[in-house]
């Protein structure tokens, strides 16, 4: 897998923490030797540690760029892919993670803002970064190959009572992505959904506008996944052979209900 992973260029959105985090490392460890990594969130602090944590745990063969960018604004997502320097601009792998959820509660309850933060991130912001690197894996020298990775829910499929707008906006990333998978078929690009149940990181506390307590409540009964376990998945997908499409895959703790 390390060979077939050697040499890519990988944009991670929402790599600061949980998943995203997890996957940049993971691909770090999976391709020590040859591998450059685009890590974008708002948050430029938590990138650089993200950064450190690589440069110690694999050394110098995996070149990482830090990069703050809100998926949300589709002005910073074209001056991203513009700016992007010299040697960095043959993305491979897009790993579209970056999302959030605000509150649960009843439909009616939700704040009108909590409903546009949500999709304008869960679902606008992946399909700007999609739209915004689609045109380079087309124009590649290598024929157009490339990897969309969307980091999906279970909220998707499976739409819970206080949970209706997040449930919604990952039920479009689950639409986007097949119509997209359908409109690439046999092209050399690859569109792959990951859609993780309970994985303890950030968000459940995010979720709860950081009360402790409420996302604790959370996973009572139940022992979330981790990122890394999500991550694995993220690289075993994007470390296929090129024939191969992991194209969509449910991944939940055993005991979530
Ligand atoms: P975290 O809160 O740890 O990570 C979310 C990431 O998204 C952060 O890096 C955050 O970075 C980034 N982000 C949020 N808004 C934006 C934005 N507008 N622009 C750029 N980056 C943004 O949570 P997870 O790791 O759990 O979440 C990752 C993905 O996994 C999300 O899409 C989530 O919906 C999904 N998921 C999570 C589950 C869970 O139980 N944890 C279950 C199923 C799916 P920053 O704040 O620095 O911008």
């Amino acid at each position: 897998m390390a060979r077939r992973l050697s040499g890519k260029t990988i944009v991670i959105t929402g790599a600061s923490s949980g998943i995203g985090r997890s996957t940049a490392l993971e691909f770090a460890r999976t391709a020590p030797d040859d591998l450059r990594l685009i890590l974008t969130a708002r948050r430029e602090d938590r990138l650089n540690e993200v950064m450190a944590e690589i440069r110690a745990e694999v050394g110098p063969g995996v070149k990482v760029l830090p990069v703050r960018l809100d998926v949300s604004r589709s002005d910073e997502v074209r001056g991203f892919v513009g700016g992007l320097p010299e040697g960095w601009r043959e993305v491979d792998v897009l790993v579209n993670n970056a999302g959030l959820v605000k509150g649960v509660a009843r439909a009616p309850e939700i704040a009108e803002a909590d409903v546009a933060t949500m999709f304008d991130t869960n679902v606008t912001g992946l399909i700007n970064m999609t739209q915004a690197i689609l045109p380079i894996f087309k124009t590649r020298p290598d024929g157009g190959a490339g990897d969309i990775i969307n980091i999906g829910s279970i909220a998707g499929r499976e739409p819970y009572p206080g949970g209706s707008i997040y449930c919604a906006t990952k039920a479009a990333v689950r639409s986007f992505t097949d119509a997209l998978r359908r409109e690439l078929i046999a092209t050399r690009i690859r569109v792959i959904e990951v859609d993780p149940g309970q994985v303890e990181t950030e968000f459940s506390v995010v979720r709860f506008y950081g009360d402790q307590s409420k996302a604790d409540a959370v996973y009572a009964g139940c022992e979330p996944l981790t990122p890394d376990d999500i991550a694995e998945i993220v690289v075993f997908a994007a470390g296929r052979r090129e024939n191969v499409v992991v194209a969509d895959t449910l991944v939940f703790p055993n005991h979530q209900a």
